[in-house]
């Protein structure tokens, strides 16, 4: 049996990893997710298998744990899905340490008759407590912050580096001690220590970093998650925990680089730094000038005497739900002989991929679909890009603004093109909370109101004429 599990759990970890391979392109991401959830239904139904089991309390926990999975994928709105992101990863850290608790416990009931733990195990209980109950709560505030229920603003005081570094020294030196003599009666007092110590600098870890940063870090701590499931594979020696933890730990990683890369900090920026700490205003650099709106038609006869369009969507988009009604526009203007593509950045809306999902959820060609580095050379000679509830993606002050708390972040430059025509409802400022001096250029257009609907006006047009 156990060689029949150990098989089965390699054809797991290969599902996973072709799953993981196959989401790095929008054409093939459906199906590297049901390629991975194919490789965790094998997973779990193999260590099903496992003797001794008591199979009461996990129906009980597969019965409300599909419950909530179905609850959440079903009720969720796209614009939460940060949030249920952030909660999820904390569960995951969660169910790391109690995992490791429990078996801690039960070491502790079974001493008579067990020889010593080794170290070994009690360095990985002590990474899975440590690394999980610092995802849990760094995730609830990550979910508090993404939705708005505590301060988005970076919390910071004097000496705040001070007292974390003291936090995990204090973790570090419980660890020392508890790694020496888990099976005695103060272990579990210093393992209890351990769980707060967790708990506690996840939170302090996590609130100097401001709700602009969050994308960075919910990454990151899905990246703990990952640890944590490795770790906490090493304590029962299950080999596929180790190995999924291991792919989840690394991927969440490397997409953390990714995110870093997008919005030019470096991970110390994010995590040390404080940024977001004040109130983030325009320095007014540039945001002056004209507004000039744009009626329906007139926004039409720009498209219709376009060669080129680049469709630029952001979180707005997310908002109107307005991808269904954006590819049916470009159908109408490929229809009209213009060549359409779509800008993607890498951290428009509220998630990593977030714009990627909407427009493939539209069915809109992924041939069309563009990244930031390969629009940007050629954007002198685009005819009209449309911003769709995109703000702090395309706003120049992240490229001539030194005072800005976006400088440096590299956006969609539509500002370069002919014409730029934005969407949006009002000049309200987008998740940075800051002016854009794109909204006031001589060759941009306001076109005002609610994403969707000003679409579906357009569409009419095209229809009509
Ligand atoms: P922004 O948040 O900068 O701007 C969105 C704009 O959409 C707003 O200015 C808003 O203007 C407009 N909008 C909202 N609803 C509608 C609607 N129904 N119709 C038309 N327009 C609408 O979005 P971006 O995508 O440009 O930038 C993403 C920001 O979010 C970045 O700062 C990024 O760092 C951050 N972030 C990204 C995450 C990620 O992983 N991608 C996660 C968390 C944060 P108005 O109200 O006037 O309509």
């Amino acid at each position: 049996m156990s060689l029949f599990i150990n098989f089965s759990y390699i054809i797991s970890a290969i599902l996973f990893i072709f799953g993981l391979k196959m989401l790095g392109s929008p054409a093939t991401a459906r199906r590297g997710n049901q390629l991975s959830a194919l490789g965790m239904l094998l997973a779990i139904v193999v260590t099903l298998l496992n003797a001794g089991l008591d199979y009461k309390w996990i129906i009980l926990g597969i019965l409300v744990g599909s419950a909530i999975g179905v609850y959440a994928a079903v009720k969720v709105e796209m614009t939460a899905m940060p949030e249920m992101v952030a909660l999820f990863n904390g569960f995951g850290g969660l169910a790391s340490l109690f995992l490791a608790w429990a078996e801690y416990h039960q070491f502790l009931m079974d001493k008579a008759e067990l020889p010593e733990m080794p170290t070994f195990i009690a360095i990985v209980t002590f990474l899975s407590v440590l690394i999980g109950g610092v995802t849990f709560s760094g995730s609830m505030v990550a979910f508090g912050k993404l939705s708005g229920k505590i301060t988005q603003k970076a919390v910071v005081f004097t000496g705040q580096h001070l007292v974390n570094g003291a936090i995990l020294a204090a973790a570090l030196l419980a660890a020392a001690v508890f790694c020496a003599n888990p099976g005695s009666g103060f272990g579990y007092f210093l393992f209890i220590v351990i769980v707060l110590i967790s708990l506690g600098f996840g939170v302090t870890s996590t609130i100097p970093i401001g709700g602009a940063d969050m994308p960075v870090v919910i990454s990151l701590l899905n990246s703990y998650s990952g640890l944590a499931a490795c770790a906490a594979g090493f304590v029962i020696s299950n080999k596929l925990l180790i190995v999924a933890g291991a792919l989840v730990g690394a991927s969440g990683i490397i997409l953390t680089k990714i995110m870093c890369k997008a919005m030019n900090r470096s991970l110390a920026n994010v995590l040390f730094s404080g940024f977001g700490s004040t109130t983030a205003k325009s320095s007014g650099q540039g945001a002056q000038g004209e507004v000039r709106p744009a009626s329906t038609e007139d926004v039409y006869y720009i498209l219709e005497a376009a060669d080129s369009v680049v469709f630029v969507p952001g979180y707005g988009l997310a908002v109107a739900q307005a991808q269904h009604v954006v590819r049916e526009l470009g159908e109408l203007l490929e229809k009209n002989d213009t060549e359409v593509s779509y800008a993607i950045h890498p951290v428009a809306g509220r998630m990593p991929g977030h714009m990627n999902v909407l427009l493939a959820e539209a069915n809109v060609p992924y041939d069309q679909l563009v990244e930031m580095d390969d629009i940007n050379p050629r954007m002198d000679s685009v005819d009209v890009c449309v911003v769709i509830g995109a703000n702090d993606v395309v706003n120049p002050a992240a490229l001539n603004d030194k005072s800005s708390p976006i400088y440096g972040m590299p956006i969609i430059e539509t500002h370069r093109a002919r014409t730029v025509i934005v969407l949006k409802r009002s000049m309200n400022p987008g998740f940075a909370g800051i002016e854009n001096a794109l909204f006031f250029g001589d060759n941009t257009r306001m076109y005002f109101g609610d994403a969707k609907e000003s679409i579906q006006a357009l569409v009419a047009q095209f229809k009509n004429n």
